[in-house]
């Protein structure tokens, strides 16, 4: 039977953190300019420390600045937007990310939107999302950046196919919409009220899932030769019942991978497909916010 060819996010995401680099490094060589990130993170939640740990140690790896600012889970919010206005008005940052989620006595969507639109290489700001929605230049979301580079990459012209989205999140679903827009694609977004959903999927060109249901889309929800974007990111038992029951687990993606591959041309691997990207976008958002704030044209 057919079977899908494996979109190699991870080989993608390495070259274009190589590019990231070389071109940081011509940065630094000609304008004396060191690209800088400052990540915040709020409180000791495991899976935040280690994202951010993360960010810092490929930052640095990409010859940038990496600051990382940590705070007690007792900050308050005006303690946080201080810290905010500070990164703002620093000269050697380019780039501020502030690890989600946030504590609940602290208003994620202000602080959020406290930081300088330039500097929001998470492109979170509602500034951010509305030159998104309007076509101008601005930082768009690092997953759904980092998605449509690998559809670009795979597909070549996007313009005129059905992309179905199943997942309308700020940070995914929507600027995912809006990018595949922008690249004339004529774009379906779903969610959780979609009736009929399989149907749907089943007239997808593209079919995107950001959802964060494991193995949600079947096999018999896609059109033959269509291109998946799993974007999921689900972690369950392990396959194995004697390491399950071990408490050991594994990551799985929204789309049911090997019932896919069956009917798919192309399909994002999980894990292996879009995570890698995202980080990879991060460091290329910060770049081009260092070369914007010195008004030098970006090189990748
Ligand atoms: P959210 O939970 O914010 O959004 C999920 C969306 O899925 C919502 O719009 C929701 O609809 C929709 N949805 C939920 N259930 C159904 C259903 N049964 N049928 C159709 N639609 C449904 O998630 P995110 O957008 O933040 O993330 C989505 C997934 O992507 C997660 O698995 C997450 O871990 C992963 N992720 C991966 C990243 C990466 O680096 N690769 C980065 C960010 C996220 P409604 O709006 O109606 O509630």
């Amino acid at each position: 039977s057919a079977h899908a060819a494996i979109i190699d996010g991870k080989a993608f995401a390495a070259g274009l953190v190589t590019r990231i680099t070389t071109a940081a490094a011509r940065l630094r060589a000609s304008h004396g300019l060191t690209p800088g990130l400052a990540v915040v993170i709020v409180g000791d939640d495991p899976a935040s420390q280690i994202y951010v740990r993360n960010k810092g140690e490929r930052t640095s790896a990409a010859g940038m600045r990496s600051d990382t600012h940590r705070l007690e889970e007792t900050t308050t919010q005006a303690d946080l937007l201080a810290l905010i206005a500070s990164l703002n008005a620093d000269s050697g940052i380019h780039g501020i990310l502030v690890q989600l989620p946030l504590p609940p006595h602290i208003d994620a969507s202000a602080v959020l939107d406290a930081i300088d639109p330039d500097k929001d290489v998470d492109g979170f700001h509602v500034v951010n999302a509305g030159r998104l929605a309007v076509g101008l230049p601005g930082l768009v979301p690092c997953t759904p950046l980092g998605s449509v580079m690998l559809l670009k990459d795979t597909l070549g012209d996007l313009s005129g196919l059905h992309a179905v989205i199943v997942g309308r999140s700020n940070i995914v679903g929507k600027p995912m919409a809006q990018l595949l827009l922008a690249e004339s694609c004529t774009v379906t977004v779903a969610h959780s009220r979609t009736r009929d959903l399989p149907t749907l999927c089943r007239t997808a060109d593209i079919l995107v899932a950001a959802v964060g249901r494991p193995e949600m889309i079947r096999g018999d929800w896609i059109k033959p030769g269509a291109t998946i974007i799993d974007v999921g990111i689900n972690r369950v038992p392990s396959a194995d019942p004697v390491k399950a029951a071990e408490g050991r687990t594994r990551v799985v993606g929204d789309v049911a991978l090997a019932e896919a591959s069956e009917v798919a041309a192309h399909i994002t691997p999980v894990p292996g497909g879009v995570g890698p990207m995202t980080i990879a976008c991060l460091l290329a958002n910060t770049y081009t916010a260092a070369c914007r704030s010195a008004g030098i044209e970006p090189e990748t």
